[in-house]
């Protein structure tokens, strides 16, 4: 390693740490940028065992705008993000996401899309025949209806991560291996970091973006940030019916949600109340099996045949506050910049937060004010009141 001290150390190299690495170089090149990530291979990474989605369909403003501005960012990203010739393929398919909506529902989803529609996004009210029309497999009795977004849908994690990992280190960002032990601290102020390994490195700027283990770095400086990680499990399907093209993200009432992936397979998940809270990669078959099959056969008879292919576990850092991100100083901490508890939805959210937390620490004015999203509410004991239906 060379240099010991400095400008801005960042904490895992997940899509937080490597969207706000990028931005941060391309501000400033000038930067001595460290970016520390334990496990370059990502195997317990959230990023790269998420599903993939990308939305517009949320219910809170900024949530809406943040993920408007992913897909303008993926417009034009093989030519933006390319190093030395290599223009990165992130696989950006708009599947589309299709949200039933049932009687209890229908109030709040007509609100989120009136503000969808208020913002300029492409989202669309269909009845149930509509629905069946586009996907004939599906059987939405008992639903009023769905909103269909066709914008929304997938990108490939890994290259979308790989591709800003490899941009970074061309601005001339520098990433470490190494698991970050603690962080140093003096008098109301972040000094840097101490490494497992010992070494310590530093840094008057310190980023917290280790995700599900955000929790811990924080407590190193005795704060307790109200995250906690959760596993939740998703499951890889060969049906016996295929159908006909790609089956949108398709997000049921009662939060399970499937999509075709490429190879004719479904993938599926579902978050339940009784998903386990730690640091837990064990997925669970009798769980498909049992649960979420039936529920699936239900809505689609035709998958009533079906083989389990594989499943994995991956964390959601959960916000016990209000299941909104952190995003910003810690008012107690000169210094100590955080993006955390991101639940299901931080794949997509990378690029605007890692240019706001850029722009923040470099004290520029935010393109996108995400100034909702400050860590100050924990203080103050203030969620964020966004629609429960909007989230997943
Ligand atoms: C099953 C599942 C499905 C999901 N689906 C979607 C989706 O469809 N769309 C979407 O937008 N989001 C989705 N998400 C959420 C999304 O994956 C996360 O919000 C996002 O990836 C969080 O990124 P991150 O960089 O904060 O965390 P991570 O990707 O987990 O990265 C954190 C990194 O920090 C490193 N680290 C931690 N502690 C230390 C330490 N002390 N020292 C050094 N390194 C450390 C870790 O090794 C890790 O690589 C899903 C998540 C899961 C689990």
């Amino acid at each position: 390693m060379g240099k010991k001290d400095y400008d801005v150390i960042i904490v895992g190299a997940g899509i937080m740490g490597a969207c706000t690495a990028y931005y941060l170089m391309k501000a400033n090149d000038k930067l001595h940028l460290a970016v520390i990530e334990r496990d370059p291979t990502y195997t317990r990474a959230s990023t790269t065992l998420s599903m993939a989605n990308v939305r517009v369909q949320f219910g809170l403003k900024e949530n809406i705008q943040i993920s408007q501005y992913a897909l303008q960012v993926f417009e034009t990203f093989a030519e933006d993000m390319e190093v030395d010739g290599d223009k990165p393929d992130i696989g950006h398919q708009k599947i589309g996401n299709l949200f039933l909506v049932n009687e209890e529902g229908e109030e709040v989803r007509r609100k989120n899309l009136a503000l969808q529609l208020e913002l300029g996004c492409n989202v669309e009210w269909w009845p149930p025949e509509t629905i069946v029309e586009h996907y004939p497999l599906y059987n939405p009795e008992g639903y009023v209806g769905g909103t269909f977004g066709p914008d929304d849908g997938i990108i490939d994690p890994y290259a979308l991560l790989m591709a800003y990992v490899k941009k970074a280190k061309s601005l001339g960002a520098q990433f470490i291996k190494g698991e970050v032990k603690a962080m140093k601290t003096k008098a109301g102020q972040v000094e840097g970091v101490v490494l497992f390994s010992g070494e310590q490195l530093s840094a008057p700027i310190v980023v917290n973006c280790a995700g599900a283990w955000a929790p811990e770095l924080a407590r190193t400086a005795g704060i307790d940030l109200p995250v906690i990680p959760v596993m939740r499990q998703v499951f890889a399907l060969d049906t016996a019916d295929k159908p006909e093209g790609p089956l949108p993200l398709t997000i049921l009432p009662s939060g399970l949600y499937f999509r075709t992936e490429t190879g004719s397979l479904i993938l599926l998940g579902k978050s339940m109340q009784d998903d386990t809270v730690g640091y837990d990669f064990k997925w669970d078959d009798k769980r498909f099996m049992e649960i979420l099959w039936p529920e699936l056969a239900e809505f689609v008879p035709a998958f009533d045949t079906l083989k389990l292919v594989r499943g994995w576990a991956g964390l959601y850092a959960v916000s016990t506050l209000d299941e909104n991100a952190f995003i910003g100083e810690w008012p107690e901490l000169k210094g100590y910049f955080m993006a955390n508890g991101f639940s299901g939805h931080g794949l997509q959210q990378g690029p605007a937060v890692g240019r706001y937390l850029s722009q923040l620490i470099l004290g520029l004015p935010p393109t996108l004010d995400l100034s909702i999203f400050s860590p100050q509410r924990i203080l103050d004991n203030r969620p964020i009141a966004e629609d429960v239906w909007a989230i997943v």
